[in-house]
Formats: structure tokens, C-alpha cells, sequence
């Protein structure tokens, strides 16, 4: 796909000026991030994914400024970097920083420019770097290595000992990639206390404010299959046990089910501070109320408004071959996201609707969500950096309905404090949620250059 795998593009930057400062800092964060983009690791769960390259890649960049790392396969070319960045006190908690080398797919028909091209280019609004990868998350990756390497060219030390980690395939699941270190290599998560990574940090703007939205948990992710058995038939005859009518009514009921907003402590600090934002008392937050707060995040409201309840989505029906057979089985899949702790509430909920209809539910995947302490160390450590960063903003926490690699490591210690902190100040008006996985994915240099300055700031004083 016209892609350079020769890393060729941060040999510039890597040799240049070290006493240019902030301005070596903000290009480095554009140059890896795009050089990152330009390795194709589009992962569409078949195993073809290799991010071994792009992990060489960013081994021959710590090791420029005197990093060493472990390179780790799960599998041939699948590949996990781990590298230590030594702090002033080691008796302190790690603080980890992860980011994935995986994307997932694009269609090339389907975009504007070669989505592992690396373009540069405005979209009429911003100075754009174009590119599967752009924000999910070689964004992260690119500007994580660029404040490390500008830490270490400086001569200074983090205030705690950093673990830098990129994680293969957790686009498919994280199968070879945190999950599989999470079973195979506990010993690469020892000492950890803190993690920041996908998917929160960028900037919104909500009452005429401008907002940065981190997260701070994620919910659980519950995926179902449906089965339905009934009469097999010849589509001539009247048949009163269609498995397709079956499961087509289930997944009626799961579409009609309401879920009320539950609130937890972050979601009732986030309302709180919307509410304070339009310049209202934070309570009381009753379902019509907090209808309205969301409406008052814009392009974020998606992820502010799925934040707030457990969900249920049809995504798939699948039954019969021809128009005159009524089958004997008709299967459907559904994708649940549970508020955290409601993960067994929100299964039984699926079974006891779709009995009804006589319809058997089986888990796919079942993943606990959870919720880091928004009055903790980590939390208010971000919120001090985007201040110090960005005075005139205010931080919003928020509950992510994705899941993230964060997961896997908080099975491993649960007190662990995970925040999504990707720090973007994007223009007014840039939908960065809509460009999640979306065609021509995209992010603006300065918030890449932002971003750069932010993580160098909190890498070094958190
Ligand atoms: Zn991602």
C-alpha cells in the first residue's frame, strides 16, 4: 500500500538539534506518529496481522536515547514491546503507559487518501494527519515516544519508574497481545499501580467551555448468541413453530427493553460538572434531567449517553437458505454492555426476555467492566497536568462503553487505577469520537503537538 517500512521517517528528527526543545518535541510526536501509521498493521482477526516491524521500530527509537526493550511473540510476528524508563523514586507505585501497534481494517476504495500513506493534509478546517491509526491509537503510541525520548535528550527523570508497553491484536481482542501477556507473562505487570491509555483526554467543548473528556472505567462487554428452534417445513404449509419468527421476536423485545440511567461516582462527578458548566445545581439527577445534560456535550454525546445505562444491541440474524423452506434453527448475536458490576444483571435480563419467546441465549464473550476512584491520585494527576496545560478548561470523567487492553490488567490486581488519557485539544467543531474506526480517520497536528507536550508533562510529574 505504497508504505514505508524502512522507518525512514523519523531519521531527521532522531539526529537533529536536542537543544530545540519543545518545537523537537511537538515535530517528533507528527514524524512517529505517522511513521507508525505508514507500518500496515490493519488487523482484521484472521492472524495475518505482523506488528513485529513496527515494534523494532520503536525499540531502535528508545534505544537512541539509551532505552533498552524487550521485544515478546505470542505467536511469530505478533509482536509486545516492554521497556522501563528509570524514575527518581522507585519506592513509588509504576505509572504504565500502553498503547496498541494494531488498527483495524480500512478499505482503501473506500477513503479519500492510501490509509497507510501517512498524508499530511488539511480537511478544510485543520492541518490533517491522515491515516488508519490516526486517533485508535498510533496517535498515543507516536506522542508516548516522543515525550520519552524528549524526557531522556533533556536529561531528566520521570518522578516515578514508567513502563512503556505497545500491545499486538487488540483490535481482535488482545488474544495475542494483553491477554495472552496477562496469562503467559504476569511478571511484565509487576509493580504497576497506575495505567493510562485508551480511550479518554480529548477535547469537546460543552455551554461554550472547552472540556476534556478522560476516562476513568469502562463497562463490561456481554456478547450473546441467540438460538431458535423450531418445525422445519415446506414454505407452502402453515407452520406454528418458525424458528425465524422466533428469534425476529426476541430480538424485537431486546430492542424495546429500557434500561434506566443508574449512576455511579464518576458519572454523578461528570453530571455534576455539566451541570455546573450551564451555570444549574448539580441535583437532582433524574432521568429527564440527565437526558438533557447529555445534550448539552455535542459530538461526544454517544459516548456521554451510552455512559449512563447498560445496553443491548441486535447485531445479527441469520436463518434460512431459500424462500421455500421454513428452516429448523435461526441463530442472532447481541452485543450488551453492562454498567460496572452489572454484568450478571444484564445476562439474565437477556435470558428472562428472549424466553418469552422461546429462545435459548449462550455467552460469547464476557468481560467485567470497572471504575477507577475519580476522587484518586491518578484521576487528579491528569486533571492537574491538562490544567497546567490548558488552564481555561474544565476535566470531565466519563465511563467508556469500548473496552480497552486495561482490562486485562486489572484482572491481574484490581486496586489498579486505569485511566483513559490519549491528551487531544482538538478544534472546535473536530468530531474525534465519529472518527473512531471511522473512513478517512484523521487528527489535527496541533493536537498532536498538544498531546506531546501534555504526556511529557504528566510522564515526568505524575
Ligand atoms: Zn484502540
Amino acid at each position: 500500500m505504497g508504505a514505508t517500512q524502512d522507518g525512514s521517517v523519523v531519521s531527521g528528527p532522531s539526529r537533529s538539534i536536542a537543544a530545540d526543545g519543545a518545537a523537537l518535541l511537538e515535530r517528533e510526536a507528527v514524524d512517529l506518529t505517522r511513521g507508525l501509521i505508514r507500518f500496515d498493521t490493519r488487523n482484521s482477526g484472521d492472524g495475518s496481522c505482523r506488528e513485529l516491524p513496527a515494534a523494532r521500530w520503536a525499540a531502535r527509537l528508545l534505544e537512541d536515547v539509551g532505552i533498552g526493550s524487550t521485544i515478546i511473540e505470542s505467536e511469530p510476528g505478533r509482536a509486545n514491546l516492554i521497556a522501563d524508563i528509570a524514575g527518581e523514586d522507585p519506592s513509588l507505585p509504576t505509572l504504565l503507559v500502553h498503547g496498541h501497534l494494531d488498527t483495524v481494517p480500512a478499505d482503501p476504495s473506500q477513503w479519500t487518501v492510501d490509509p497507510v500513506a501517512g498524508e499530511i493534509r488539511s480537511d478544510g478546517s485543520a492541518d490533517c494527519l491522515w491515516g488508519r491509526g490516526a486517533v485508535d491509537m498510533k496517535n498515543m503510541v507516536g506522542m508516548s515516544l516522543a515525550a520519552i525520548r524528549d524526557i531522556l535528550r533533556s536529561g531528566e527523570k520521570p518522578r516515578r519508574n514508567v513502563r512503556f508497553i505497545l500491545f499486538a491484536d487488540e483490535e481482535a481482542g488482545g488474544f495475542k497481545g494483553s491477554e495472552w501477556l496477562v496469562a503467559h507473562r504476569p511478571e511484565v505487570f509487576a509493580g504497576i499501580g497506575h495505567v493510562i491509555s485508551e480511550t479518554g483526554g480529548f477535547s469537546g467543548t460543552v455551554a461554550g467551555r472547552r472540556v476534556y473528556y478522560v476516562q476513568v472505567g469502562e463497562k463490561g462487554t456481554q456478547w450473546f448468541s441467540l438460538s431458535a428452534h423450531g418445525r422445519q417445513s415446506h414454505g407452502s404449509q402453515i407452520n406454528g413453530d418458525n424458528a425465524v419468527v422466533k428469534v425476529a421476536r426476541a430480538a424485537t423485545r431486546i430492542a424495546e427493553h429500557k434500561w434506566p440511567a443508574d449512576l455511579n461516582p464518576v458519572t454523578r462527578l461528570l453530571f455534576g460538572r455539566i451541570a455546573s458548566l450551564l451555570g444549574e445545581d448539580a441535583s437532582p439527577l433524574d432521568g429527564s434531567r440527565i437526558a438533557r445534560l447529555i445534550e448539552a456535550t455535542g459530538f461526544a454525546r454517544p459516548w456521554v449517553e451510552s455512559s449512563v445505562r447498560n445496553t443491548f444491541n441486535v447485531t445479527s440474524i441469520d436463518a434460512g437458505s431459500t424462500v421455500n423452506i421454513v428452516p429448523a434453527t435461526a441463530t442472532g448475536l447481541v452485543d450488551g454492555r453492562a454498567l460496572p458490576g452489572q454484568e450478571d444483571l444484564v445476562y439474565d435480563v437477556l435470558r428472562r426476555i428472549v424466553a418469552e419467546e422461546g429462545v435459548d441465549v449462550r455467552p460469547i464473550h464476557r468481560s467485567r467492566g470497572y471504575l477507577s476512584d475519580p476522587d484518586g491520585e491518578l484521576f487528579s494527576g491528569i486533571e492537574r497536568t491538562l490544567h497546567e496545560e490548558d488552564p481555561d478548561a474544565l476535566v470531565l470523567p466519563f465511563l467508556s462503553s469500548g473496552g480497552t487492553d486495561g482490562k486485562a490488567i486489572l484482572r491481574l490486581d484490581p486496586s489498579i487505577q486505569v485511566c483513559g488519557f490519549i491528551p487531544l485539544r482538538v478544534p472546535d467543531g473536530f468530531d474525534y469520537i465519529g472518527k473512531f474506526h471511522g473512513i478517512d480517520e484523521r487528527v489535527p497536528l496541533s493536537a498532536l503537538r498538544f498531546g506531546a507536550r501534555t504526556l511529557r508533562r504528566f510522564i515526568l510529574t505524575f
